[in-house]
């Protein structure tokens, strides 16, 4: 593989989101279980997400993407690998196509 490239991890991103919305349903969860002070307290905690923001804004590029991509004896090819370092997720894909049966654009 030839190309290498630094992306965003899906998984990662959809990580940081679900710890968030964890938070939103534990807080639901503890309504009329907990003080209301401490209620609003959390309410507004949760509210000005800033803390979602900074994560999200903070994440790394931790998706490694590795491609190649051209025409060897009339076949069209994709290969691609993208794996993270942080969470492990791992996407492939890899697909070939005769150039001489596929429409050409002509
Ligand atoms: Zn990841």
């Amino acid at each position: 593989m030839s190309a290498e490239n630094w992306a965003e991890c899906p998984q990662c991103k959809e990580n940081i989101n679900k710890k968030y919305s964890n938070q939103i349903q534990k807080l639901q969860e503890d309504y009329g279980k907990i003080s209301a002070e401490e209620f609003i307290k959390r309410t507004n905690e949760l509210k000005n997400k800033s803390d979602l923001n900074a994560d999200l804004d903070d994440m790394e590029c931790s998706l490694g993407e590795y491609y190649e991509i051209g025409i060897t004896d009339n076949m069209f090819f994709v290969d691609y690998e993208g794996h993270c370092s942080d969470c492990g997720f791992i996407f492939n894909f890899k697909k070939e196509i005769d150039i001489t049966k596929e429409g050409t654009g002509k």
